[in-house]
């Protein structure tokens, strides 16, 4: 059994791209009725990520107003313009 506590906690040392290895793995485990399960636990983690839950580290986009970026992004998730980096 997967805690998804534990997976984020994973998740926040590494990348997006792992959450989408993790939720493949999962699908290709169970397929049919957990798929839409699993793309929502995916959606929940990227959003979890995106609100810097166990890193802490966010800012404000300063072109849409997004809360919740991390700092360490580049380009807002939201409106994809670059962040200013200091
Ligand atoms: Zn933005």
């Amino acid at each position: 059994m997967v805690s998804w506590g534990g997976v984020t906690r994973y998740i926040a040392g590494e990348t997006a791209p792992v959450a989408t290895d993790t939720i493949n793995y999962v699908a290709d485990e169970t397929k049919g009725s957990v798929e839409t399960v699993a793309k929502s636990a995916a959606k929940g983690i990227v959003e979890g990520i995106a609100a810097g839950r166990g890193t802490g580290a966010t800012s404000f986009c300063p072109h849409c107003g997004a809360g919740g970026v991390q700092v360490n992004y580049k380009f807002c998730p939201e409106c994809g313009k670059p962040l200013a980096t200091s």
